[in-house]
C-alpha cells in the first residue's frame, strides 16, 4: 500500500480546501466517509491518493432532522442509522428498507449514505487493475469479457451498472443533493446527480475531484387523502453481503385509483412549485375510467401472500371522469406552474375539453401554465399563460 496522509476536516469547505491544497502541491486526494469502500481500493492499488481527506471529523453532518414535513439527512449518516431512524421508516419506507438491504451489518455500520451513493464500480475488471475507462484508461474489457453482472439496457462505453442501493431509492423519492466545491454550494435533484457512462465513461456523477456530497434532502410527503407507499425489492445472486442484480425503488402516491405519479411530476425549483402534467397518462387513466365507469368496484380476493403488511388492499372509488379531473385538480391546488407535457394527446376533443376546464381553473386560481411541445392546431389555447 502507497504511503499516505490523512488530514482531518474540521468544516465542509476545510475539506475541499485541503484537497485543493494537496492538487496545487501536485499531490492526489480523495475524501473519505466511513472508508469502507476507498480503503480497499487504495489497499489494491487501484487509486493511489497521497492525501486521504477525512470527513468523518466534522461535526452535524451526521444528523437526521426534519425540515418542514421532510428531511435533512447529513452525508454522514451511517446506512444502519439510515435504516432505523423512526423518521426515515415511517416516511421514506423505499429509503430506509434501500439502507438495510446493503452489504452485512459491518459495512452499514461504518458506510455512509455519502459514500453508498459516491462509491465506484464493482467491475470485476476496474476492482482487479485492469486499465478501462473507470480507471482513465481508453476501453472497456466487460464488452468481449465476463459481463453476466452488467447493463442490458443503456451501457457504453462503459457497462457496469451503478451499484448503491440507496441510489434508486432517492431518485424516487425526488431527493435534492448538497454539494459543496471550489464554488460554493450547490443543489441539484438526485436524477441530474448521477451520469451515464456516455457522458463520461470516468465517472458516476457529476462531481469534480475537489467537489464533495453534504447532504441529502427529502421533500415532504403528500398530504391526505393522497396516501404515499413505497418499497424497495432487491433481487441478489445469495441471501445477503452482494449488490443487487436488479432493483426496484417504487413510489406510489394514491389518490383514490390514479398514483398520482403515473401523470404528475412535482418539483420544487427553489421556491416554485413545478408540476409536469402527462396528457399522455392522463389521457390511458381517461380512457380507463371511461371503460369501467359505473361498473361496480369489485377487487380480486387478494392472494395472502401478496398482501402488503398484512393489509387488505384498497378499494378504489374513482368512477367518472369528473372525480379523475377532480383528484387531479386538487394536487394541483398546491403548485405555482403547471408545465404540460406529450401535448399531442390533447387533440382528443372531448379530453383536450376537460384538460382545458382544468387548466383554466389552475390560470384563474393565479398558476402559470406552459406547454412543451406542439399543441394541436384545432386544441391550441388562447394563451401559454
Ligand atoms: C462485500 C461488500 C458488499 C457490498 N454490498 C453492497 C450492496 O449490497 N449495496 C450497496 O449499495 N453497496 C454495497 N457495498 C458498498 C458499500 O455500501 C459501500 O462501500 C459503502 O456504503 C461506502 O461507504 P463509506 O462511507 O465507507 O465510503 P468510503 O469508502 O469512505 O467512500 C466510498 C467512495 O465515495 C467517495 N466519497 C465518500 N464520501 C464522499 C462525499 N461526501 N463526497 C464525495 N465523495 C465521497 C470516496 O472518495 C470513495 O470513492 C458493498 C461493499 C462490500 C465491500
Ligand atoms: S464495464 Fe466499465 S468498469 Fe467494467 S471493464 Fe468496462 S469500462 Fe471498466
Amino acid at each position: 500500500m502507497k504511503t499516505l496522509t490523512n488530514a482531518n476536516a474540521r468544516t465542509l469547505p476545510d475539506a475541499v480546501a485541503l484537497v485543493q491544497q494537496a492538487h496545487r502541491d501536485g499531490r492526489q486526494a480523495s475524501f473519505s466517509g466511513g472508508g469502507s469502500d476507498l480503503l480497499g481500493l487504495v489497499k489494491e492499488r487501484i487509486i493511489t491518493p497521497d492525501v486521504v481527506v477525512n470527513l468523518k471529523t466534522i461535526g452535524g453532518q451526521d444528523q437526521i432532522a426534519p425540515v418542514g414535513r421532510g428531511a435533512r439527512i447529513g452525508g454522514l449518516v451511517t446506512l444502519d442509522a439510515l435504516s432505523h431512524n423512526a423518521l426515515v421508516r415511517r416516511q421514506f419506507t423505499v429509503l430506509a428498507d434501500a439502507a438495510e438491504g446493503v452489504a452485512t451489518p459491518q459495512i452499514r455500520n461504518v458506510g455512509t449514505l455519502a459514500g453508498n451513493l459516491c462509491q465506484r464500480p464493482w467491475c470485476w475488471y476496474y476492482r482487479n487493475g485492469f486499465p478501462c475507462y473507470k480507471a482513465g484508461g481508453n476501453r472497456c474489457f466487460s464488452f468481449a469479457g465476463e459481463n453476466q453482472f452488467h447493463a442490458i439496457f443503456g451501457g457504453g462505453p462503459s457497462y457496469i451498472v451503478h451499484p448503491s442501493d440507496t441510489a434508486p431509492a432517492l431518485v424516487a423519492l425526488d431527493a435534492v443533493f448538497h454539494l459543496v466545491g471550489p464554488a460554493g454550494r450547490r443543489e441539484m435533484p438526485a436524477s441530474e446527480f448521477f451520469v451515464l457512462p456516455r457522458r463520461d465513461p470516468a465517472r458516476e456523477n457529476v462531481l469534480g475531484d475537489e467537489d464533495l456530497l453534504a447532504a441529502v434532502e427529502i421533500p415532504a410527503p403528500p398530504v391526505p387523502p393522497v396516501v404515499r407507499r413505497s418499497a424497495y425489492h432487491k433481487v441478489m445472486d445469495r441471501e445477503a453481503w452482494t449488490h443487487a442484480i436488479v432493483s426496484a425503488a417504487v413510489v406510489l402516491e394514491m389518490d383514490g385509483a390514479v398514483n398520482r405519479r403515473d401523470l404528475l411530476l412535482l418539483r420544487t425549483d427553489r421556491d416554485t412549485r413545478v408540476v409536469e402534467l402527462s396528457c399522455e397518462r392522463l389521457y390511458m387513466q381517461y380512457q380507463h375510467t371511461r371503460l369501467t365507469m359505473d361498473r361496480p368496484v369489485q377487487p380480486p380476493a387478494p392472494d395472502p401472500g401478496e398482501l402488503w403488511d398484512h393489509e387488505q388492499p384498497a378499494v378504489f372509488d374513482i368512477r367518472t371522469t369528473q372525480e379523475l379531473f377532480g383528484a387531479v385538480d386538487r394536487e394541483l391546488r398546491t403548485a405555482d406552474v403547471v408545465r404540460v407535457v406529450d401535448t399531442g394527446w390533447l387533440a382528443v376533443d372531448a379530453f383536450r375539453r376537460d384538460v382545458e376546464d382544468l387548466l383554466a381553473a389552475f390560470r384563474r386560481r393565479g398558476g402559470r401554465v406552459e406547454y412543451q411541445g406542439v399543441v394541436p392546431s384545432h386544441a391550441a389555447p388562447s394563451s401559454h399563460c
